[in-house]
């Protein structure tokens, strides 16, 4: 039985608890599966690439109360169009591109959702921060005042077994308790995006409350190249 992206979503947001937000990743997903999808409840979506995202978006605005996640790598030169078209940024990974965001944030009067992006074992195919890193960057990230830092996100290098991915997960998870034992105001850890198609039952076990799935919903992707180079 093949099951429709309609009934895909169903089944996995039964199976998701409650607790956990689901963003759909639409990179490469065409407008009219989007829109399935949000016929299928489906209000969170996710995306790797501005301009992509722009064009998907141009199209999509008679669909109320879409909340927009980047989560693929953003350079300083796109922060305005990403403020603009973005509520939520998860793939924050340096300390630059943090104050940038934040001061455009002021000039615009806007506060975006910010998620860090932390590399819990070395990779040399992702963004993001050391957990060594991010704890030196914590006082100045506290100053960015018009962020609005909600946890962390990661992804695990490819290639680890089920064990391995876990204690990733698990390494975020206590990565973002120490951070909230410092109490900082501007900085909260409660939200760990984390958790792919392939592993996010784990990142579930491991206490992700948002997970981004692509493919265990849409099926799979023509080009892989430029995927996960976030
Ligand atoms: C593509 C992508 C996803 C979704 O991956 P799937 O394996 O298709 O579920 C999630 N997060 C990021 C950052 C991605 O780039």
């Amino acid at each position: 039985m093949v099951e429709s992206i309609a009934e895909r979503i169903t089944n996995i947001r039964s199976n998701l608890p409650e607790s956990v937000r689901l963003i759909a990743v639409t990179k490469q997903v065409s407008v009219d599966t989007i829109r399935t999808a949000y016929a299928a409840g489906i209000r969170d979506f996710g995306e790797n690439r501005v301009q992509e995202a722009e064009a998907k978006q141009a199209q999509l605005q008679d669909l109320p109360n879409i909340t927009w996640h980047l989560i693929g790598h953003l350079q300083t030169n796109k922060a305005v169009k990403a403020l603009k078209q973005f509520q939520w940024i998860h793939s924050v990974d340096s300390l630059k591109l943090a104050k940038r965001l934040n001061a455009l944030s002021e000039e615009f009067s806007c506060s975006p959702n910010i998620c860090l992006q932390v590399k819990i074992l070395p990779d040399p195919n992702k963004y993001g921060w050391s957990m060594a890193e991010l704890m030196s960057d914590l006082a100045e990230l506290n100053q960015c005042q018009n962020l609005k830092i909600k946890g962390l996100m990661t992804i695990p290098p490819q290639g680890l077994d089920d064990l391995q991915t876990l204690s990733v997960f698990k390494k975020t998870q206590e990565l973002a308790r120490e951070i909230s034992k410092k109490n900082l105001s501007n900085l909260k850890t409660q939200e760990l995006s984390m958790g792919m198609s392939e592993d996010y039952n784990l990142a579930i076990s491991a206490g992700a409350t948002i997970v981004r799935l692509g493919r265990i919903l849409f099926g799979e992707r023509k080009n892989k190249e430029t995927d996960i180079l976030s």
